[in-house]
């Protein structure tokens, strides 16, 4: 047996278990949740024995290499390898060998409703694995009451802040910053931001579905591509948003001092999806259009011809590419180019007719559609 499914509360969709990894006093467990921003930070507590047997490391992506050793060697010398697990994105899983690893593998999971300190129980035999806060409480987690942010810095001046759902991003230049995105609603997101930064943050949303605009009321004024503003009106919780929408059209740079972040329309996941470049800095924040999940093309406004200009838009206009920060999914994309021309392969192939989706993914109001592939590139896409 090498891999094994666990499932619960925690992890509707399973989280899998390296069982020739997982040393056998830890098949079964029932421990404390230590929750750290990366593997720096947890090999950090490792080091100074700040962790107890018995816990449940739980680690988001993203991983360089070195973090990786270190964190290894941090491990396996605390004397803590056959007492402690991690539990960590799938794109992280195969770089950690100390201790026992489980791995999940997509943001749609309720990872980011564990809080430091939960007790976490997990039994590999039974295939079970479950936040012990009971249904209440689990109930309260999932309604977004309270929920955690979780923040990752993705080098100077940048960083991800992961609600429930979909991600955001912060951008700091010399005079202000750009929050990319709100997120689902969260009870603390200012605090959060203004340990990240004392500069004045101006707000831009990729798109207007809910799980990116959840906190725009928080904003005195929004940007949004003029095709999406009344998605993002419609999406807003009563009394509605009573600021100012200031409309994109692509194109529009924001000037963040020493620092400038230009809008491309992206549509295809919805009309006025638009994806933010730094250029200098090579990264686009991609929203619901680029990413590793498969890109949703089935729901409407979604459309599969504008989507892959999309695509092409994106691999003639960001000249340097050096990472995609998508809202969902992996994190951190790497071989952009690489996904991009998988994702360009696979929008043609439905364009053309010659693909062929695979499985049936039906979503919660009952609409069904297929997912369709070319190397890493995936779409759900459903023939009108
Ligand atoms: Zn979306």
């Amino acid at each position: 047996m090498e891999h094994k499914l666990l499932t619960g509360n925690i992890a509707p969709e399973g989280i899998s278990v390296r069982m020739h990894g997982l040393p056998e006093d830890l098949w079964v467990l029932r421990g404390q949740a230590r929750l750290f921003d990366s593997f720096e930070q947890a090999a950090d507590a490792l080091e100074s024995g700040q962790l107890q047997k018995g816990c449940v490391l739980v680690v988001p992506s993203p991983l360089s290499s070195k973090a990786a050793v270190r964190y290894n060697k941090a491990f396996a010398s605390s004397g803590l390898d056959k007492l402690m697990c991690t539990l960590t994105d799938a794109s992280s899983a195969e770089k950690i060998t100390a201790g026992g690893v489980l791995a999940y593998q997509n943001d749609v999971q309720h990872i980011n409703l564990i809080r430091e300190g939960d007790v976490l129980c997990y039994d590999a035999d039974a295939g079970c694995i479950y936040l012990d806060i009971g249904e209440d409480g689990m109930e309260a987690r999932l309604s977004g009451d309270g929920s955690p942010i979780v923040t990752t810095c993705l080098g100077k001046g940048t960083w991800a802040l992961l609600t429930r759902y979909a991600r955001m991003f912060l951008a700091e230049g010399d005079d202000k910053a750009l929050l990319i995105d709100a997120g689902f609603p969260v009870p603390n997101l200012l605090e959060t931001l203004r340990k990240l930064t004392g500069k004045p943050i101006e707000l831009a949303l990729t798109h207007g579905h809910g799980d990116h605009c959840g906190n725009a009321g928080l904003f005195g004024c929004v940007s949004i591509h003029e095709k999406d503003a009344p998605l993002f009106l419609s999406s807003m919780p009563q009394p509605g948003y009573l600021g100012e929408v200031r409309p994109l059209t692509g194109g529009q740079v924001f000037d963040l001092g020493g620092r400038s972040i230009r809008a491309i329309h992206v549509p295809g996941h919805t009309h006025g999806s638009c994806a933010f470049y730094d250029q200098a800095a090579g990264l686009l924040f991609s929203g619901d259009c680029i990413g590793t999940g498969p890109i949703i093309a089935f729901l409407e406004p979604s459309d599969i011809g504008e989507l892959y200009s999309s695509f092409r838009r994106v691999k003639e206009e960001c000249t340097n590419l050096q990472a995609i920060f998508s809202g969902h999914g992996t994190l951190r994309l790497k071989d952009s180019a690489g996904l991009l021309d998988d994702l360009i392969a696979c929008a043609d192939d439905i364009l053309q007719g010659t693909a062929r989706g695979i499985g049936t993914c039906v979503t919660r109001n009952q609409q069904s559609c297929k997912t369709y592939k070319s190397g890493k590139g995936a779409i759900y896409w459903q023939a009108k």
